[in-house]
């Protein structure tokens, strides 16, 4: 096989991002924006070892479910990847996805996987937007790049971003434009404005911009602040990050306050949450709540638990967790997202949670050793999954409950399949829509201690 090869293909499988997989001639051909079940005309772009990407050109037979997609920048972007898909037929993908993981990867095929629990509105969930900025032929352009490289595509609104926050990022594409604020050139490492982070709680309408810039020096600095607080009334709080590296990296370690507060406020149920320019927090709030719901349900808390949040970010699922249980602990490796969960502990009045900083697999064993026995482990480990040595050390404190929180089920059914080697068995899997009009799915998986024999 070889780039610039026409060929057609039948469909029969999908990939993690979404795309369509088929096999040519025995080979494996991926092909984004197509559908399992379809036969299309494909032109192949590069060659591997043990695969072939190609780019479609026409549907020889399409699918039912695919519609015309609402965005017109959807090819170029690579942002989402199933807006050809119905809503409907995107939940359907997805828990199909999650059930081929199951079987193919852990093994199983007879887990209770339910339907996925997707959103009334699917469009315009996220919380936050973080766009480059650059300048082509003349204009300033913020928007993505196209997958693959680092072309940005000039992006007027984007349909599963907060109206807010699109917004946001117009205004200050016209201002910058209009004030003359040098542009960051990647390949010169020169000028000033390279990111433009927007943050909105969206419970609290509390709004965040975060200006990043190569450098101390923002020009017309005071114009730019006095224009943004005039034209936003939710804006809470405006800062500088400063980001002087060859990176892509978006945010530098330094931020200024230039505007409000030094953070936003968000809640998720009754719990509330500072968030600063550096935190992790889930992008999708009213569906963040759907998935903590399922895990709190799953953990089946009755107040005299002990409860251990690996993976704990800035300790939400804990915090979440806190009042059903007796004592609550989490773990996470970046050390300010556990100052965010103690500082988020003290602001909601919960005494009985302790955070640790460090990797999950060393400071777990730890705890083990110190003699602490949780009832109920909830996991929420990246996309890459959990440490062996973590799932061993959570099947040695034997707590009854295990909650899996996974954005990746390849990596999730490879975990329980040691899992079930160690003593603990899928009960069932909740598959919750994150993300819709992309590709990820995110589960959250109760699996229960066996009965030794
Ligand atoms: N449960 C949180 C965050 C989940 S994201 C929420 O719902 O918001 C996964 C988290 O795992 C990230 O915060 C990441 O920093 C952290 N992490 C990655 N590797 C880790 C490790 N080895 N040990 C502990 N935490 C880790």
């Amino acid at each position: 096989m070889q780039p610039g090869q026409m060929i057609e293909l039948e469909v029969t499988g999908q990939a993690h991002d979404g795309a369509g997989v088929g096999k040519y001639e025995g080979f494996a051909v991926f092909v984004p924006l197509t559908v399992p079940g379809e036969t299309v005309r494909v032109r192949i772009e590069s060659v591997k070892k043990n695969y072939a990407r190609g780019k479609l050109l026409e549907l020889v037979q399409a699918h039912p479910d695919r519609i015309e997609p609402v965005c017109p920048v959807y090819e170029a972007c690579g942002g989402c990847q199933s807006q050809h898909l119905s809503y409907e037929a995107q939940l359907k993908h997805k828990r199909q996805q999650v059930a081929d993981h199951f079987k193919r990867i852990g093994g199983m095929d007879d887990v209770l996987i339910h339907p996925v629990l997707g959103m009334s509105d699917p469009w315009r969930y996220r919380n936050k937007a973080q766009v480059p900025f650059g300048r082509r032929q003349g204009k300033v352009v913020a928007g993505f790049y196209s997958p693959g490289s680092h072309n940005i595509i000039d992006m007027e609104s984007c349909v599963i971003q907060h109206e807010l926050n699109d917004a946001a990022i117009r205004f200050v594409k016209a201002q910058a434009e209009e004030l003359g604020i040098p542009i960051y050139n990647e390949q010169k490492h020169a000028g000033v404005l390279r990111h433009v982070m927007v943050r909105i709680g969206s419970n609290t309408g509390e709004m965040m911009i975060v200006l990043v810039t190569n450098g101390e020096y923002l020009p017309k600095r005071k114009e730019l602040v006095k224009r943004l607080v005039a034209a936003f009334p939710e804006l809470t709080s405006l800062v500088q990050n400063i980001n002087s590296k060859r990176t892509n990296v978006i945010l530098g370690p330094k931020n200024k306050r230039l505007w409000g507060k030094e953070v936003i406020h968000d809640t998720i149920g009754d719990v509330k949450f500072a968030i600063s320019p550096h935190s992790f927090y889930q992008v999708n709030t009213s569906q963040t709540k759907v998935l903590y719901d399922q895990v709190l349900r799953y953990a089946a808390l009755t107040g005299n638990e002990t409860v251990i949040d690996a993976y704990c970010g800035i300790g939400t699922i804990a915090l979440y967790l806190a009042k059903h249980a007796k004592q609550v602990y989490g773990v996470e490796i970046v050390p300010e997202a556990i100052r965010d969960a103690k500082a988020n502990a003290r602001l909601n009045g919960i005494t009985h949670a302790h955070f640790a900083v460090g990797a999950a697999e060393e400071v777990m064993p730890k705890w083990l050793e110190e003699g602490i026995k949780p009832d109920v482990v909830i996991v929420d480990p990246p996309r890459k999954g959990c440490d062996p040595v973590l799932l061993k050390t959570v099947a040695d404190m034997r707590p009854e409950r295990l909650v899996y929180v996974s954005c990746n089920s390849a990596t999730l059914a490879r975990d329980a399949k040691l899992l079930l080697e160690l003593g603990y068995r899928v009960q069932e899997v909740q598959p919750v829509d994150m993300f819709p009009q992309t590709g990820h799915v995110e589960c959250c998986t109760l699996l229960v201690r066996e009965p030794r024999s």
